[in-house]
């Protein structure tokens, strides 16, 4: 079999959706090199709605497709690199994160889990046969006009339901909703509920559930069952169109990242997963309200915490964990007075040695980052020694005298220690 070609960047980013984009904005503009792989379309399930009302900056509102592709437009401009293939595997530990897709092996410093998630379906016998191009549909906007003057259902009764179901009605003949809850009782918010229900073109099968989709080639009716009944009613229609939430795309995530019970990953607000260097933004994350502007917000995070992450990682390498020289590197916090107070004695202690010690001085809030990255819950007023870039002794005698002799056993000519 032919060997995975292997391209390098600095930060990875999986999934195209407004997310992803944002997210890909950041990096790019912070000079990062960064790529972003799509599986299907660039601007995610925000191009499966016809019209985005709630989208700031918009007051006439705009259009799903028409939004992403300025967020497309603009991850370009900022030199972002954009593959159109599947992620089917990642490897997310260790300082080289792997991304993986059918030909090529991307390794990146930080990568950003922008999956989102896929409408559920209904599981009711049959569904397979008809999804997407045969007759079930997940998407108005991509499928109202070719239902122009038809018959068509819409499952579910919650704001994506009633929303494109009344965008459907100016196309469709007749919109037949199917409803679990009784009679005027539905999920979305009641403005929505008043328009359907006065919608001459909508009408409700209240207490309702689909138990079987049938057709030859293509989807031709509907089975609803009465939950109250049992009673099974075919209906005949040209399309159905499920819109009964969502589930995240997590597969490839599984047992790699921390998720909730549902599948959806977990951060904390600064988007990261708990693995150094990947966090996760929008609607793949468990979170409470999942729109456009909420994943814009989310995108934005994750990219500026990537960017951290990989200037801390250069500094931390380079810089706190330097080969050349014996290391001291001091954990201070500027509110703490007598941590505060032993800086300069540290940095006359480094002079003294005329060059074989490097001092490096933490403050414990500023550089929290820098300070997990040397010990977890490290106190102000430690002294970390190191020799050829290893910590070789933690201490928490930080007077002048215990520095000097701890340095004079790591230099090649110790000093004398003069108090
Ligand atoms: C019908 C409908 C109407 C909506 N209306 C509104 C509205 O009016 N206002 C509003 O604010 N929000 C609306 N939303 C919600 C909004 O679209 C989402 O909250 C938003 O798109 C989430 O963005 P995201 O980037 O997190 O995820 P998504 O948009 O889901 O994007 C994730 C992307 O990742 C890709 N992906 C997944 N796995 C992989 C992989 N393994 N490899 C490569 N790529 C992968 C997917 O193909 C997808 O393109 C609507 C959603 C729908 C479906």
């Amino acid at each position: 079999m032919r060997e995975k070609t292997v391209e390098q960047y600095d930060v990875v980013i999986v999934g195209g959706g407004p997310s992803g984009l944002t997210a890909a904005i950041y990096c790019g503009r912070a000079r990062l090199k960064t790529l972003l792989i799509e599986k299907s379309l660039i601007g995610g399930l925000a191009t499966y709605t016809n019209e985005i009302e709630n989208y700031p900056g918009f007051p006439d509102g705009t259009g799903g497709l028409q939004l992403m592709e300025l967020f497309h437009k603009q991850a370009k401009k900022f030199g972002v690199k954009i593959k159109l293939t599947d992620v089917k595997n990642v490897e997310l530990e260790g300082d080289v994160k792997k991304v993986e897709t059918f030909r090529t092996i991307y390794e990146a410093k930080a990568v950003i889990v922008a999956a989102g998630g896929r409408p559920r379906i209904t599981r009711a016998t049959d569904e397979e046969r008809f999804l997407f191009d045969k007759g079930i549909s997940f998407c108005a906007t991509c499928d109202a006009a070719a239902n122009t003057d038809k018959t068509v259902m819409v499952i579910g009764s919650g704001d994506a339901a009633i929303e494109e179901g009344m965008f459907l009605s100016k196309f469709a003949k007749e919109i037949i909703v199917s409803v679990i809850h009784d009679e005027g009782k539905m999920d979305c918010n009641e403005i929505a509920r008043d328009q359907a229900l006065a919608n001459p073109k909508m009408t409700f099968v209240w207490n309702s559930m689909v138990d079987a989709f049938e057709g030859e080639e293509r989807l031709e009716r509907v089975v609803l069952k009465d939950l109250k009944t049992g009673e099974k009613k075919p209906i005949t229609v040209d399309t159905c169109f499920e819109f009964i939430g969502y589930e995240p795309n997590t597969e490839i995530f599984v047992g790699k990242l921390n998720m909730s019970k549902r599948n959806y990953v977990i951060t904390n607000e600064r988007m990261e997963t708990g693995i150094p260097g990947v966090f996760a933004c929008g609607d793949v994350r468990e979170k409470d309200l999942k729109q456009v502007a909420t994943a814009v917000g989310d995108g934005a995070v994750a990219g500026v915490e990537a960017e951290k992450f990989i200037a801390e990682t250069e500094v931390f390498r380079n810089q706190i964990l330097q080969t050349e020289r014996i290391g001291l590197i001091y954990v201070y916090s500027a509110i703490d007075a007598p941590s505060r107070e032993l800086l300069p004695m540290m940095r006359e202690v480094e002079e003294a040695y005329h060059g074989q010690v490097k001092l490096n001085v933490i403050d414990q809030y500023k550089g929290k980052s820098l300070c997990d990255r040397l010990a977890c819950d490290v106190e102000p007023m430690t002294a970390f020694y190191t020799k050829g870039g290893e910590v070789v002794e933690i201490s928490s005698k930080c007077d002048k005298r215990s520095v000097m002799e701890m340095l004079n056993t790591l230099v090649q000519n110790p000093i004398e220690v003069v108090i």
